[in-house]
């Protein structure tokens, strides 16, 4: 499984390989967990999400960006992304990587990227989420936020589980509404636990925090133990349903999403799009090989 894991988290940092699959158009299964190329077909699905009763949360794929025109171009692509959610009124907001927008340019380029988008998404009330990747681009992304949340509100973040200091940042960014998740990356035994069972307890640990300090908590997962002890602790504790709710990626457990809104818990599905899919598809074969079935079934359905 550690094997498993290392070798598709090796294959999503391919510079090479990531490059190729953005001409081969949506391969290997990719189709089942990526909902299009194109922003009509990302809102179509967004529709059909929301007709269900969920939200969306819409990632306009991309990440570990290293040319300015490419950059600019995905900012150019999220701001027509936020046009689209406005014009088309559906219930959805952004989620991005500041990799995509060129923190590995120049920090002052990605805060001017950022800024741009934040600053349209706040005009249409549209709230944006700051994706955490690997460690190296934690502490960047986190000064980003502090630099931007001086001047708008319509920003949240996300918190690994898997990260020793967690707890911490947790508490730092406590008036925010945070996502909370496991973490998808390969860090060090020096910063991360590495088993799961510690990094379910710390994430329970984390959750449970964030929930009882009243502010807006999305628990991002598809584990059904932890939903199922969610569950539990909002009812001994009388938190209302309207301060949390449940997120998975498109595509995974979709019984169990709607499940959870049947039984009236707020639901947000997490929509990537677009052509840049092969890191994020690597990271779902590194986290559940089980995964591999959905490539088997596309194969065996042409
Ligand atoms: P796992 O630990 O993978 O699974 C636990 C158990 O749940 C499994 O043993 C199995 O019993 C069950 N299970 C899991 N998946 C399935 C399935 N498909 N079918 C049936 N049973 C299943 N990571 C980041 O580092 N940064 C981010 O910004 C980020 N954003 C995310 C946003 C969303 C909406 C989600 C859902 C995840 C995000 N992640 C992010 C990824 C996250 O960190 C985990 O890597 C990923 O969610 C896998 O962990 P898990 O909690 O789903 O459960």
């Amino acid at each position: 499984m550690g094997l498993t894991r290392d070798f598709f988290i090796t294959l999503s940092q391919n510079q090479a390989l990531n490059s190729a699959a953005k001409r081969w158009g949506l391969k290997l299964g990719a189709q089942s967990v990526v909902a299009g190329t194109n922003i009509e077909e990302m809102i179509a699905s967004v529709k059909k999400l929301n007709a269900q009763g969920i939200s969306a949360t819409v990632d306009n794929l991309g990440e570990f960006v290293y040319e300015r025109e490419e950059a600019l171009k995905a900012k150019e692509e999220i701001l027509a992304v936020i046009q689209a959610i406005h014009d088309h009124q559906v219930d959805a907001h952004i989620s991005l990587k500041p990799t995509q927008l060129g923190l590995d340019i120049s920090y002052n380029f990605c805060l001017e990227n950022l800024r741009e988008i934040i600053e349209k998404a706040n005009q249409y009330g549209i709230f944006v989420n700051f994706d955490t990747e690997d460690y190296g681009h934690l502490q960047p992304t986190f000064d980003l936020i502090d630099e931007l949340s001086a001047d708008y509100n319509n920003i949240g973040t996300v918190i690994q589980a898997y990260f020793y200091h967690s707890m911490e940042n947790i508490k730092k960014y406590k008036d925010f509404r945070l996502r909370i998740v496991k973490g998808a990356y390969k860090e060090p035994e020096h910063l991360a636990y590495q088993d799961k069972k510690d990094i379910d307890e710390n994430y329970i640990k984390l959750i449970e925090y964030h929930l009882l300090n009243g502010k807006f908590t999305s628990i991002a997962t598809h584990d059904h133990h932890i939903i199922n002890h969610v569950k539990q602790f909002v009812k001994q504790h009388n938190i209302p349903k309207d301060k949390f709710e449940f997120q998975m990626l498109y595509g995974f457990r979709k019984d169990l999403q709607l499940q959870l809104v049947k039984e009236g818990f707020h639901f947000c599905t997490y929509v990537p799009f677009g052509n840049d899919w092969f890191g994020y598809f690597m990271r779902r074969l590194a986290e559940r090989p089980q995964n591999l079935s959905l490539i088997a079934k596309q194969i065996f359905n042409k």
